[in-house]
């Protein structure tokens, strides 16, 4: 492997990418920096964000750069704004030791004049996002006669946005004899077609293989049914306790709705989406950046020009739609040599667009369980013990406060501390987790069933394993210890999950009943209790009331149409006023009697969804406060 300097690159700049930390080149440098140095052809090169290409082409331009001209001499061309920005800052740190070099982002948002002013004051590199470059272009206050060097960082994203047609009008105002550069993640036929249109004799240089997703990156999924991708997500994050991801939605409501919820139970996250203004996105990015935030809910678009490194996870809630776009999301882990893992959610019907992405990044995904609370347990443990062991001790303060403690716990021997220590974390955990259910599809072509079967049980915590289908997961939840039952209440009625507590909470005495999944439908619903509770639920609803609707319940059976059954059945005991004072009170109500947090929590205004998985989400409210 050759140095910099054996790339040739020159004193000042090798002083300034050392004080960076650049010790050796990395592939991409080594392939691209001597060839735009020394070469004649135009290059496209094959690299993924996180693989150095920035310093590729940057220390180059900067070093053909003429400063005794102050004219602008090299163009690179970025399809955002964050992109845009992060180049420029880069490029600065580079030409730290060069103070004649002036480099200017210019992008849209922000205030054109100012930029018109440092333009006229002379620079020497523009980095611009297409459309700002043409607005400056058309007002005559930029010229492109001396540019000789053209740049398009992330080619295949400016295709994407559609910067097409901007790119032909902004090349036609630079010099035929310019060299250029594209620098794509992913290699479209659209790009090949443009290469041939823009460059001369371009040679192809491929960092990694074409298409493929970074080589560090680990590709995983998890399959659960569609209602359960929150849940799953969630037991991902709890598994993880340092988890520096971001999760990508497809659409802005998605994303907001999924970062509300994360919000709402106790997750340090936020959204990233085109319905937030500038400045609002902004904020969001630095304080991701500055690892202020640990989950950044996004889409891809807002997402794209966030350069942010060291990210442990990129986390798909759902498939998208082309390979290019998972390409993109999964190369924004596993940068610059580090190791990142890509996770899928998906639902059974993805399974066959999960396999076209293998068959193109040429890589397949490992199909792991959810994550199950014991595993978790240990996990949050070790990682609280860990925190133990790392905490920074403010000697000095702390000691006027520690005799007085110290008397106190005297009579605790120092296992007996940490136990105590451990059950502040450990309490809330198991009681969290009690009863959770399984979340996994588990079908029976399921490739994790081939794998060797330690490597799986190691994901897990070693509690499951062998062939195992539908059927015995049915089993399974049925072993957990809980009877579904049936209500002829639904949403029609005006009942939802919130409804259903008050009435238990009213109509049974002695002891607090344990409710698990909740599934209401329109005309009918369906709830899980702890077996030895379903007679005494049953019972108990006998002799209760919906607003004047007689309540019928019994032990659900596995096979009846509720829905078919429930049609004929409904009667006119349904009083409207009744029901719209069931649904619209909920308010009033919650304020008079909030007796527990499962209550508050369900009273939360989305009665109109399924209110599945409330067990978990009850849990994860109840006890946010300790989460990292
Ligand atoms: P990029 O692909 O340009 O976004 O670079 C990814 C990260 O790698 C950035 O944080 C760079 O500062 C870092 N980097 C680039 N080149 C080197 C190098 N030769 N040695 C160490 N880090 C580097």
């Amino acid at each position: 492997m050759k140095t910099f300097e054996e790339l040739g690159v020159r004193e000042d700049l090798l002083k300034a990418i050392a004080e960076l930390g650049f010790e050796a080149p990395m592939p991409v440098q080594e392939k691209v920096i001597p060839h735009l140095l020394n070469g004649d052809t135009d290059v496209v090169a094959l690299a993924q964000t996180g693989t150095g290409k920035t310093a590729a082409f940057g220390l180059p331009v900067i070093q053909r750069i003429d400063v005794k001209k102050r004219c602008p001499q090299a163009l690179i061309l970025s399809p955002t704004r964050e992109l845009c920005l992060q180049i420029g800052s880069d490029l600065a740190d580079f030409s730290k030791y060069i103070p004649e070099l002036k480099v200017l982002p210019v992008y849209g948002g922000s205030s054109i004049e100012s930029q018109i002013r440092t333009l006229r004051q002379g620079v020497q590199i523009i980095v611009a996002t297409p459309g700002r470059l043409i607005d400056l272009i058309n007002r005559r206050t930029v010229s492109l006669e001396n540019v000789h060097t053209v740049i398009l960082d992330e080619a295949d994203e400016m295709l994407n946005m559609g910067f097409l047609d901007s790119i032909d009008d902004i090349l036609s105002h630079v010099p035929e004899n310019r060299k250029m550069l594209f620098f794509s993640a992913t290699m479209p036929a659209e790009i090949a077609k443009i290469s041939k249109k823009y460059m001369h004799n371009p040679e192809e240089f491929v960092i990694g293989t074409k298409n493929e997703g970074a080589a560090n990156v680990k590709h995983i999924y998890f399959m659960v049914q569609a209602r359960d991708k929150y849940l799953a997500l969630k037991r991902i994050a709890d598994n993880n306790p340092s988890i520096y991801g971001i999760i990508f939605c497809r659409t802005r409501r998605e994303t907001q709705e999924i970062a509300d919820k994360l919000i709402e139970d106790g997750y340090n996250a936020d959204s990233l989406h085109g319905e937030l203004s500038q400045a609002q996105r902004d904020t969001v990015m630095k304080k991701f950046r500055e690892r202020n935030l640990q989950l950044l809910v996004a889409t891809d678009v807002a997402a794209r020009g966030l350069d942010v490194n060291d990210l442990t996870h990129v986390i798909n809630y759902g498939l998208p739609d082309d390979i290019a776009t998972y390409t993109h999301r999964s190369g924004r882990t596993g940068r610059a040599g580090k190791t990142g893992v890509s996770v899928a959610i998906i639902h059974s019907r993805e399974k066959s667009r999960l396999k076209d992405i293998e068959r193109k990044i040429s890589k397949q995904f490992e199909h792991k369980e959810v994550p199950t609370p014991q595993h978790i347990i240990e996990k949050q443990l070790y990682s609280l013990a860990d925190r133990i062991e790392k905490v920074k001790v403010n000697e000095e303060e702390i000691a006027k406060y520690l005799p007085g403690v110290m008397k106190k716990l005297e009579w605790l021997s120092g296992e007996d501390l940490l136990k105590r220590v451990l059950s502040l974390e450990f309490n809330r955990l198991i009681d969290y987790y009690k009863d959770a259910p399984v979340l996994d599809i588990i079908s029976n072509d399921s490739r994790g069933d081939k794998r060797n079967k330690s490597d799986r049980n190691s994901d897990r915590g070693g509690d499951r394993g062998g062939d195992r289908s539908l059927e015995d997961k049915d089993r399974r939840t049925a072993d957990k210890g809980y009877e579904r039952i049936f209500i002829n209440l639904g949403k029609s009625d005006g009942f939802f999950a919130p409804n259903l507590i008050e009435l238990l909470n009213k109509n049974i005495h002695g002891g607090r009943v344990d409710l698990g999944r909740i599934d209401l439908l329109s005309g009918y619903s369906l709830f899980d209790v702890r077996k030895s509770d379903a007679s005494k639920v049953i019972s108990a609803l006998k002799q209760a009331d919906f607003y004047g609707k007689r309540i019928y319940s019994e032990i659900a059976e596995a096979d009846k149409n509720y829905a078919a059954e429930n049609k004929g059945k409904r009667r006119s005991t349904r009083n409207e006023d009744m029901r719209k004072k069931a649904t619209s009170g909920a308010g009033d109500r919650r304020k008079s009697s909030r007796r527990d947090d499962f209550k508050e929590r369900d009273r939360k205004p989305r009665g109109e969804k399924p209110a599945y998985g409330n067990y978990e989400s009850f849990n994860n409210k109840k006890n946010k406060k300790g989460k990292e």
